[in-house]
Parts: C-alpha cells; structure tokens; sequence
C-alpha cells in the first residue's frame, strides 16, 4: 500500500516512453507525427508523444487479433492469466512512486492524492480480477429432452478502450483487469491530456510476461485515433468512458459493425443533505463529493440539496472548508488541490461560473482563478441555486459547487431524479428508513448513504440514463468482456 509521506518523490519523473506500443514494439507513429503533452501546474511542455491514427490502429487491431487468436495467449490457462494479472499488480506496487509521480506531472492532481488513492485503487482493481481469471464459467441447463445443454463464457475477443484524462491509471486498471481475465486483446487509446502512465503501464504489462499483441497502446486523438478504434471492423467491442457527447459518436459509428459498447460518462449527483444527519460529516462529505480530484470526478457531487432547516448553518460550514483548501504545487505533500487538466477545461469552467453569476445565483466562495500559472480554479459555492440554471443542470467537471435548498422529502427526490443523468448519489441522515427510502427511489447507478467516493473494485459502478449502458468494477464488469455461448449436446 501507498505511504503518505514519501521521500523520493520529485516533480520531474522520468519519462520513459512517448512512442506506440503494437505487438510488443515501441515505434513511432507511421505518419511521422507526434503532438505535446503538457504540464497543467505550469502549462510547460512535458514531452511530444507519437500520434497514432487510423494506419497506427490498424497494425495494433491486427497485432491484438493474431494475440487473441495465438495458442501463446487463447491456450493458456485461466490462472495463469490471473498470475500475470498478479504479476502486473506486483510491479505496479514496485514502481508505485514513480507511477504516482508520473500521473501527478501529466494530470496536475496532487501527488498525495496519486499516492493514496490512484495507484492503491490501481493494485486492488489487477488483484481482484487477477481472483477472478479461474472463476468464469457457465452453467448446465435442464432443457427438455435427452440432451446436455451448457453455457461458456468466452472472451468477446479484440476490445478498444478509449479512456479520459481524470484518472489515466484507474480508468486503465478499470478496462485492463476484466478483460485481461476473460481473455481478451487490447488497444487502448488513452486521453490525449495524459497518454504518459499508459506507457508505463505498458511496458510493465510486457516485463509481466503478457504475450506480445495482448496489450497495446495508441495515444492520439479522439476523431482520429479513437474513430478508427470504434470504426474497424476487426474490433469486437468497444469500452468507453467520458462525456456523453463523445459517446453518441461513437454510437453511431459503432453501428456501422453493430459492435458491442459499454459506456461510463458523465453525471449531475445529487448529494442530498437532512437535517438530522450529523452536519459536520455531511460538509465534509460535500466537499470531498465535489473538490475531490479538482472536482473532475465523473460522479461529482455536484448538486448539493440541503433541508431548509439547515441551510445557512451548512453553507456557513462548509464555505470555511472551501475556502480553506490548499491549493498549489501538486508535488507538494500538503496540497489538497492541483490545476484543472488543460486551458480548455479551465475556460470551460470559468465560463459555467460567469453563466451561474449571471443567472442570480449567489457565489459564496472563490470564482476566480487562482494565481497567475498553471490552470487552477478557486474552490467555488454557489449558493440558492435553482434546477432551471445552466450550472445545476450541465456536468461542470470542475471545483464549481451548488447549493439547493429543499423543503421536503418526496421534493427532494423529484428534484434529485430531475437529470438526464444517473450515475450517483448520496444521502446524509441518522434516520435509517429515510436513508433506505432515498436509495430506492433515486434513479442512478451508485447511491452513498452517510459516505461518498466510496469505491472499491469489487463493487460495481456505472449509470442509469445518460451517465452510461454497463458496469464497470465487481463481477459485472466480466460481462462487458464474455459472449456467452450455449451447447446443447444430444445424449441419445
Ligand atoms: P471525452 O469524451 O472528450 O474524451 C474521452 C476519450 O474519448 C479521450 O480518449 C478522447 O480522445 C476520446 N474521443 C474523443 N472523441 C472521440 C471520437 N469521436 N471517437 C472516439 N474517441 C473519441 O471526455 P473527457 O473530456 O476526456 O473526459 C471527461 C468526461 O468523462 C466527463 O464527462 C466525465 O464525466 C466522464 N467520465 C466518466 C467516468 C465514469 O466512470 N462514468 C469516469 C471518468 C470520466
């Protein structure tokens, strides 16, 4: 497990590979081209990265079909892909600091953030599903008749996985580990914001011992490189996770080899606070529900309803512990807060915060930016927010809280279910059946009751609605990477 203070961390880790990873050879994008990647706390250049597109993705795609299909990895035996999957986790746990601090550089979090939450989440996710690589198997079926039907679960095949730039590592280890357990091949085209821990990633995954072709990894661009992963038709699935917009393209395009797709996106969580929970541990648990990872949280509580009851006692709370965040350096060990991931992000932002000024509502904290360089945004509360503003209903992806206040309980849970999307939810209360209540009738994925970010791989996540089709995390994860096969076998 991670150590919360850490003496080798520094702010320049190595970067130790920018070019492609296909058939286990690292190689220059075939169009020559590579674009930059940048360090969000200084809006410095890190390094220029290959840019893989459609040619690059065809070597990779035919890289992962002859790997799917070579006795090397289609003969090996189940715990024997779950030991590499060890093995992976063994050598993530090796070169946890320097993972950490690689992450840290590319996407601005703070490195005790990486350190505590990222790469430990990382191992666990390699580790329980490297559990699971044994344990995937069909049933017999009592049909009628003289026969033996049974099912199989067999991998889908070649997978693409586009991943975000939130959480380069996790969102990783989240589409690596069940497939690598079902028996899939990969190409993973990560976030052009942070391709720079998926290399590493990589070349871990090859010193594991996976054969070469099982893992590759293209960074480029979404139109190019990742519409070329949705469009091929050698690829059998397709695992996405970031907004819902990218996710209606690649649907469409998808449609073209009616390919299968999961979907993980965005989110409006209601985080819906009563008056007789313990109030000190609801501020917190709001603002760790939305200030957590510079609020880039997919399930970001973002819409904090509060009883009426309550209302200026929690805003006076949790306005202090807003205000009071550390911002700055990422490599710092006390930094609670890095920079959003890029210029857009952070123009994107700012801009939602003009459009909540604008519209009445009253920002009681921050709204600005922060400093002079890199693209840190101020803690931001915007209080009496009401659902028909743009920054109660639109997925902000920033340190931009809302504040609703609400009178009653069944209000609460119209207004809380009022999205287009349901991927989380919480619930702050000491009275059991309220809470229980609350967790049936809101409509999202995952729902907190007194606890929010609560994550582990063996749960599942996902949404309801627009936040997503499928679960990642838990043994329902294994079903985005089956087919599922029947035999039936005459015993006369
Ligand atoms: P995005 O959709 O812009 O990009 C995500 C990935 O898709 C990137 O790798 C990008 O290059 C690729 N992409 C872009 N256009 C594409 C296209 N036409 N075809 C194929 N691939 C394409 O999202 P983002 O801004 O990078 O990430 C933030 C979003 O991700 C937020 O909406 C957030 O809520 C969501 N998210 C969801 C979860 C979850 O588990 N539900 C987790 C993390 C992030």
């Amino acid at each position: 497990m991670a150590t919360t203070t850490s003496p080798d961390i520094h702010a320049t880790p190595e970067v130790k590979h920018t070019q492609l990873l296909i058939d286990g050879e690292w190689r220059d994008a075939q169009s020559g081209k590579t674009f930059a990647t940048m360090n969000p706390a200084t809006e410095e250049k890190i390094a220029d990265v290959a840019e893989g597109d459609a040619a690059d993705i065809d070597l990779a795609v035919k890289a992962a079909r002859r790997a799917f299909e070579s006795g090397e990895w289609a003969e090996i035996d189940a715990r024997d892909r779950g030991r590499l999957l060890n093995r992976l986790a063994d050598l993530v746990e090796d070169n946890l600091e320097e993972l950490a601090a690689l992450e840290t550089l590319d996407n601005g979090k703070p490195i005790r953030d990486s350190l505590a939450a990222d790469l430990p989440l990382v191992v666990d996710c390699f580790r329980y599903y490297a559990g699971w690589a044994d344990k995937i198997h069909g049933d017999t079926i009592p049909i009628r008749g003289n026969y033996l039907c049974y099912t199989r679960k067999e991998p889908v095949g070649v997978v693409g996985q586009i991943i975000p730039w939130n959480f380069p590592l996790l969102m990783l280890a989240w589409k690596w580990g069940p497939a690598l357990a079902a028996g899939c091949t990969i190409i993973l085209k990560p976030a052009e914001q942070t391709p720079l821990t998926s290399l590493r990633l990589a070349e871990l995954a090859l010193e594991a011992g996976f054969p070469p072709g099982v893992i590759n990894v293209v960074p480029g661009y979404g139109p190019t490189a990742g519409a070329a992963l949705v469009k091929h038709p050698d690829v059998d699935k397709i695992a996405f996770t970031g907004e819902h917009l990218t996710a209606q393209i690649i649907m469409r395009d998808a449609a073209e080899t009616i390919k299968n797709v999961t979907f993980e996106l965005g989110g409006k969580s209601p985080n819906i606070i009563f008056a007789d929970s313990n109030l000190d541990d609801a501020v917190a648990g709001a603002e760790f529900g939305l200030f957590f990872n510079q609020g880039q949280c997919c399930c970001a509580g973002s819409r904090v309803f509060v009883e009426k009851k309550v209302h200026q006692q929690f805003v006076d709370k949790l306005v202090a512990r807003a205000s009071n965040r550390k911002l700055g350096n990422p490599f710092d060990m006390d930094t609670e807060q890095g920079p959003q991931v890029d210029q857009a992000q952070f123009e994107k932002i700012m801009g939602f915060i003009e459009k909540g000024r604008a519209a009445g509502a009253a920002c009681v904290t921050g709204g600005n930016r922060f400093g002079d360089k890199g693209y840190f945004v101020e803690p931001t509360v915007f209080d009496n927010v009401t659902d028909d503003m743009e920054i109660a209903k639109n997925e902000i992806f920033g340190p931009v809280l809302s504040v609703l206040p609400f009178d009653s309980m069944d209000e609460v849970v119209t207004r809380a279910n009022n999205s287009v999307f349901g991927l989380a939810a919480a619930v702050w209360t000491r009275d059991v059946a309220k809470a229980h209540h609350i967790a049936r009738q809101v409509r999202a994925g995952t729902v907190w009751v007194n606890c929010y970010d609560v994550f582990d791989a063996a749960a599942p996540f996902g949404g309801f609605k627009m936040s997503g089709i499928g679960r990642e995390l838990g043994e329902a994860a294994l079903a985005n990477y089956t087919e599922l096969k029947t035999v039936t076998v005459s015993l006369d």
